[in-house]
């Protein structure tokens, strides 16, 4: 089998890492790649963007890809699985309709409501008068979100009521997020413990990786504003089974019945993002794609019998029951290296060196590309280190071990990965 993964970041490295190991794949391209993603295996980069679909499809036409493997949102959202489908090439990722659901958050809450599925309460707006109306209406604190996909910005937590106005402010007349900002989801604020489920559908049967723990903010002690993700765990010791088959019959059957049966299967991995709420799990958005880092924490788990690409290929044609998903019995930690700077602005080029790291430990790029034969940083979150071992902390303790090989002026990265974990019991 031929693959084309689109994408260039630390998520899609993992993924190709992982499908290279698959007896049934021949080649895999990645479109851009990054400086490590043309070094994996089998691998090769292309030097075509994400979003240049009638590119992407000449190249996977004329090199025989048989399956397409989209990894960031915004081709999704902006409706690359058609492109494939007019060619007949199989795309691990759902149809523009059903990206909806990561692409327009008014659209995943009403979605919500119509299934009875799990959720804050909540209104849209579209008229800034009548969303700070509802604010002062609201006697529970709030959560502003722009509607339109953001990178990550665009969910606002204020603290009070003016801050809630300038908030909607920011968002639906200065339109911070451009057209991201034309409609808002205004939310009841929820407390409790946060966890992402990632989850194989083919538009009937579902078939879930271990629930992981993503850390947003950028310092120790979640404290500075919000990342990509700093560094993951998985599994969490706050999801046991008898929470999961809630999410499951709650959640995820409800999510995907409910899409098909409003005529827009869905095909890929569904994120979900969880809060465990003392009244229970509830959604606090879908993602319609692999979560980064969640990727690099969660494919490590997948065990070598499984062949990655004959799932997504069965996920994609809609036999995901034909195959199996086998997990290790381990426990897998990821740590981000990022930009010194990183969320704010930082600077590029710098050389990196990367030294040898343990069998259970991989070294996944991100923001890196090779610049005059030299591996160089290029973006904010530059590698992430993910280990596998039989218990968390051994697994944690790894990848710190792992990051020790990694070398460039200015690194920063997060010193205590899975420390809620370790705040709770073992499981
Ligand atoms: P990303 O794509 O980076 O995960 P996003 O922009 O799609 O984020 P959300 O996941 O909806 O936005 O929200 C980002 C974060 O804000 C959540 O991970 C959570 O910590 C917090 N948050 C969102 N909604 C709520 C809520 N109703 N109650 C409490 N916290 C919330």
């Amino acid at each position: 089998m031929k693959i084309l993964v689109v994408g260039s970041g630390g998520r899609e490295h993992a993924l190709a890492w992982r499908l290279a190991q698959s007896p049934s794949v021949e080649a895999i391209f990645v479109a851009p790649g990054n400086g490590g993603t043309g070094s994996v295996d089998k691998t090769s980069n292309v030097e075509i963007g994400v979003e240049d679909y009638t590119k992407l499809v000449e190249f996977a036409t004329a090199n025989q890809v048989d399956l397409v493997v989209p990894g960031p949102e915004v081709p999704l959202v902006g409706g690359i699985e058609g492109y494939f489908r007019k060619v007949g090439i199989p795309c691990f990722g759902p149809s523009k309709e059903a990206a909806q659901m990561e692409g327009s958050k008014a659209f995943s809450k009403d979605f919500m409501a119509r299934h009875n599925i799990p959720t804050a309460e909540y209104r849209n707006f579209t008229d800034y008068e009548e969303a700070k109306k509802y604010v002062d209406s609201v006697s529970h604190n709030v959560v502003i979100k722009a509607d339109g996909l953001a990178a990550g910005k665009g969910v606002i937590i204020p603290t009070t009521k003016e801050e809630a106005h300038e908030a909607l402010k920011q968002i639906m007349v200065t339109k911070e997020f451009g057209s991201a900002g034309n409609e808002v989801v205004i939310e009841e604020f929820m407390e409790g413990d946060e966890l992402s489920i990632l989850t194989f559908s083919d538009g009937y049967n579902i078939k879930s990786l271990p629930p992981a723990q993503d850390h947003k903010r950028i310092f120790d002690g979640d404290q500075g504003p919000n990342t990509g993700g700093m560094g993951c765990y998985s599994p969490t010791r706050i999801a046991p089974k008898s929470v999961l088959k809630l999410v499951d019959e709650t959640i995820l059957k409800p999510t995907i019945d409910g899409l098909r049966k409003e005529g827009m299967p869905f095909r890929g991995i569904l994120f979900t993002g969880l809060m465990m709420t003392k009244a229970g799990p509830k959604v606090l958005e879908y993602n319609v794609r692999f979560g980064d880092p969640e990727t690099q924490t969660c494919l490590p788990l997948i065990s070598e019998k499984t062949d990655l690409a004959k799932v997504m290929l069965a996920a994609a044609m809609g036999h995901l029951d034909s195959v199996d998903i086998e997990i290790l019995d381990k426990f897998s930690a990821t740590v981000v290296v990022a930009a010194g700077g990183y969320p704010g602005s930082y600077a590029k080029h710098k050389e990196i060196t990367v030294s040898a790291v343990e069998k259970d430990t991989k070294v996944f790029h991100a923001g890196t590309t090779i610049k005059d034969g030299k591996l160089v940083s290029n973006g904010g979150r530059v590698i992430a280190v993910s280990s596998i071992a039989d218990t968390l902390e051994a697994a944690v303790a790894k990848a710190y071990e792992g990051v020790k090989a990694i070398q460039f002026q200015d690194m920063f990265y997060r010193k205590d990965i899975a420390h809620r974990a370790f705040k709770q019991q073992p499981k």
